[in-house]
């Protein structure tokens, strides 16, 4: 067993140990200390990040009680090692972590829900409940978090005596054994957890939720706490001053101001459809006054998303068409229609042109790759894919 420095003194940054073996675990190499201060990966936490012998550490297991190190270098077995945690990494994990038994504990003593799961990293935490929490319970709860933070009140992490630790009533995600770590928020929460914590709910600074969701038949919520809560803060307020300085307008008016510019830009799309649809309309009346019964198009690709303004129109005023809407170099988008059978159709331009296509009755759409000046010598008239 590696004895956990952290268990005792969870503000301790540099430590000296001996590599007691080299271990592989899951296809990689790592070594056994017999102390450390490196929390491994555990209980949905991710692992504490920092150096060994100046070599980097990329991950901490642990695996029947023994802490596996991952190092960017080689240790010596037997060799005394100095190992470094980033402390500031780890102090976030405290107030988070800490932050998270206030919350449940809340949760807990309120509702009368067990916290099922919980997930914290550099960048996101989340907590799950097995029932539901509404918007108003949880703005409720997350007030009480934060009374009780600036209450600065005390957190213990000890393992109770198996006599006191019977006639404890405590929280747990599962069934423990061996000896059982017991970390309480005076007058809060008592919870089983083996986590290093912050020892004064002050620490934590800050407590917010940042989202919830129906999870699994109870609530996630996610939350942030402390230094990770004031870099989000951070980002949201760069945010929100860059809307109201793109917007032009006061700070709190940036909602209204983004619901209005949608609904301008609606408008101003809606009039922008209108207008091209009727020129569309204009330009296909247009060429039937050639008195042609046949319409062949060739049109720029952009106006490809406007292919069915364009069939539309035909439709109207001409017994057959063929649209094409392209360039040579990237091909051209098509619809044909009339006096063909799709089938037919579509299987002519597969085989002869090897189009991409498909349709039905008489109307065939897809897409092909030829210059214009094929399209011009194929598709002048429908003869071609009249065939059959
Ligand atoms: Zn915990």
């Amino acid at each position: 067993m590696t004895e956990k420095l952290y268990d005792a003194d969870p503000y301790g940054r540099e430590f000296d140990a001996s590599v007691i073996k080299k271990t592989e675990y899951k296809g990689k190499t790592g070594y056994i200390f017999d102390r450390t201060f490196f929390f491994p990966e555990e209980g949905g936490q991710t692992p504490d990040q920092g150096f060994v012998n100046g070599f980097k550490v990329t991950d901490v297991q642990i695996k029947d009680g023994e802490i596996i190190h991952f190092v960017e270098g080689e240790l010596a077995e037997c060799a005394t090692v100095h190992g470094v945690i980033d402390f500031e990494h780890r102090f976030k994990n405290m107030q988070c972590h800490s932050a998270e038994h206030i919350f449940s504990g809340l949760v807990y003593s309120t509702f009368g829900f067990n916290n099922v799961g919980f997930h914290l990293s550099d960048n996101s935490a989340t907590m799950d409940y097995d029932g539901f929490l509404s918007d108003a319970d949880i703005e409720s709860l997350e007030f009480k978090a934060n009374k009780i933070i600036t209450e600065n009140r005390k957190i213990l992490a000890e393992y109770p005596d198996p006599e006191i630790l019977k006639n404890l009533s405590y929280r747990s995600k599962k069934e423990l054994s061996g000896p059982i770590r017991i970390v309480t928020v005076e007058g809060v929460d008592v919870c089983a957890c083996c986590a290093p914590h912050v020892r004064l709910t002050g620490e934590i600074g800050v407590f917010k939720v940042i989202s919830s969701e129906k999870y699994k038949g109870g609530t996630r919520v996610n939350y942030l706490a402390g230094f990770r809560a004031l870099e989000d803060y951070r980002q949201k307020q760069d945010a929100l001053l860059e809307i109201s300085r793109l917007l032009s307008v006061k700070r709190g008016a940036e909602a209204e101001a983004v619901a209005a510019l949608i609904n301008e830009h609606q408008t101003l799309k809606y009039d922008y459809l209108n207008i091209k649809n009727s020129q569309i309309a204009d330009k296909i009346k247009k060429a039937k006054e050639s008195d042609s019964d046949y319409l062949f198009l060739i049109e720029a690709s952009e106006d490809s998303e406007f292919m069915d303004f364009y069939a539309k129109s035909a439709r109207e005023v001409f017994p057959a068409f063929s649209l094409f809407f392209g360039n040579d170099t990237e091909g051209y988008k098509f619809v044909i229609e009339g006096k063909i059978s799709a089938k037919t159709a579509a299987e002519i331009l597969r085989n002869r042109f090897s189009a991409k296509c498909g349709g039905r009755d008489n109307s065939v759409r897809g897409s092909v790759n030829l210059s214009k000046k094929e399209l011009e010598d194929n598709f002048s008239d429908l003869s071609l894919l009249s065939e059959g």
